[in-house]
């Protein structure tokens, strides 16, 4: 290790240790009354990053990150995601597809997806392409090519948004495998495009896929050198190991020349945690449970999964890697008005951003960005108001009612995303490039500079 990199791990071990002490501190009603200026100071690094670590929370806004923090550890408790050293805001605004100069206030995951991951930003439903349809090389596809190895994890089907903005490249985010590709007749495989997500994904060639989505990758591809033969098939003629379940994801040993494709679920993954829906008039205050519907692996079994896979290919190599993580489900339950489907995801992805940060803490030379896409619906009221919307209160782990409203659109439709800024945090080489209130597209910018790929 260069000198450079041991002040850079003492660095980290005393921030570490501050952090544990705040946190233990922080019940009493003075915990912040303690000077932070010289944890922060140590806090900024700049020079390059071996690894990036990115956390996506779908939909987690505010709100989302206050309702499970209240709800687990209690109103003065921290999350993981709290101890993140440099904290600031992001704007995640799209662009409107028939007039781009102007903005659409309000952005769902795919455009959302597009701005971090590409610099650019583009319409609702763009996976990364521009307003005109046009590909943009993505911070996966660029570190690749730049020698880095690569990773992509979500709770979603593997074709949805967040984890398609990062290597594939088509004009609606519902073109997900071969037989989704109405909308997008340009990027169909029969008409010479690059195929659907599903394909393109194969094609791009992450070294680890982990998610749900197995039945867009049992379609059929319907041209070029796969005709025939279903996306899986295409995968495994790439050097991928399928695997479909929890044991074939601990077994499953790439190797460094290997790839590790996950398909857990045919749909999107199961939730975490079951409650009472948020209904007009609210509900009885109740607790939250496990599901006990749950199957397949945790996110954070797919992230320790991701990280080990990585180490192992990196550790005797000049470059480190890329890994993207999504909890997908805050942002669908939040849809639903699930506030404890919700919690549940908020928590489990809130355990991943704790490997990271213990990986973080083995590796210093690490940047960990954890982020959302967009706000969402929920918002936490007062017990005595008189929501027009959808609410349920919720006894909290410390004891308290929690009242969660939900209420962007009537009941029995889906609620929807918010325009507000959300929360990005960071630790690592770069992470000063979070503070303050920058564009979701800068975040493309940091990676970039972290991994030395562009100045
Ligand atoms: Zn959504």
């Amino acid at each position: 290790m260069s000198s450079a990199g041991k002040v850079r791990r003492l660095a980290a071990i005393t921030l570490a240790a501050g952090a544990a002490t705040t946190v233990v501190a922080s019940g009493a009603a003075n915990a912040w009354n303690g000077d932070r200026t010289s944890d922060v100071r140590h806090a900024v690094q700049g020079g390059k990053a071996r690894n990036v670590i990115l956390l996506i929370g779908d939909g987690m806004g505010d709100s989302e990150i206050t309702i499970a923090r209240n709800y687990s550890q209690g109103a003065a408790g921290r999350l993981n995601m709290d101890r993140l050293p440099l904290t600031g805001a992001y704007t995640t605004y799209a662009l409107q597809k028939a007039n781009p100069n102007l903005p659409d206030y309000v952005t769902d995951s795919a455009a959302s997806g597009t701005g971090w991951a590409t610099g650019r930003k583009s319409y609702n439903g763009a996976i990364s392409v521009t307003p005109d349809g046009k590909p943009q090389q993505t911070i996966l596809e660029l570190a690749k090519r730049a020698g880095y190895r690569t990773g992509d994890v979500t709770t979603a089907e593997l074709t949805d948004a967040t984890p398609a903005v990062l290597a594939s490249h088509v004009v609606d985010r519902g073109c997900q495998g071969p037989a989704d590709m109405k909308n997008c007749p340009t990027n169909a495989k029969e008409n010479g495009g690059a195929g659907s997500i599903a394909e393109q994904e194969v094609q791009t060639g992450a070294d680890v896929y982990l998610g749900g989505g197995k039945a867009r990758f049992a379609q059929t591809v319907k041209a070029g050198r796969f005709q025939g033969k279903t996306v899986v098939d295409q995968a495994k003629a790439a050097g991928y190991d399928v695997v479909t379940d929890v044991n074939g994801l601990q077994s499953a040993r790439p190797g460094k020349n290997g790839r590790l494709l996950g398909l857990f679920s045919d749909g999107n993954m199961p939730q975490e945690w079951t409650g009472p829906l948020a209904k007009t008039g609210g509900t009885d205050p109740s607790r939250c449970a496990p599901n006990d519907k749950f199957s397949g692996p945790h996110l954070t079994q797919m992230t320790s999964k991701a990280l080990n896979v990585l180490d192992d290919q990196t550790r005797h190599g000049k470059k480190g890697f890329f890994l993207q993580v999504e909890g997908a489900s805050i942002d669908k339950r939040d849809h639903a008005a699930d506030p404890c489907g919700q919690i549940g995801e908020t928590v489990e992805f809130d355990k991943a951003v704790k490997l990271a940060r213990d990986y973080a803490r083995q590796h210093p030379d690490t940047l960990v960005v954890t982020t959302a896409d967009h706000g969402h619906t929920s918002q936490i009221i007062p017990l005595d108001a008189q929501s027009p919307g959808q609410t349920a209160t919720l006894v909290t782990d410390e004891g308290a009612q929690m009242k969660i409203n939900y209420a962007t659109n009537p009941a029995g439709q889906s609620q929807e995303h918010t325009g507000t800024q959300v929360r990005i945090a960071a630790q690592g080489p770069q992470a000063a490039n979070v503070v303050g209130v920058t564009n979701q597209t800068d975040l493309f910018g940091t990676i970039n500079r972290a991994l030395g790929l562009r100045h």
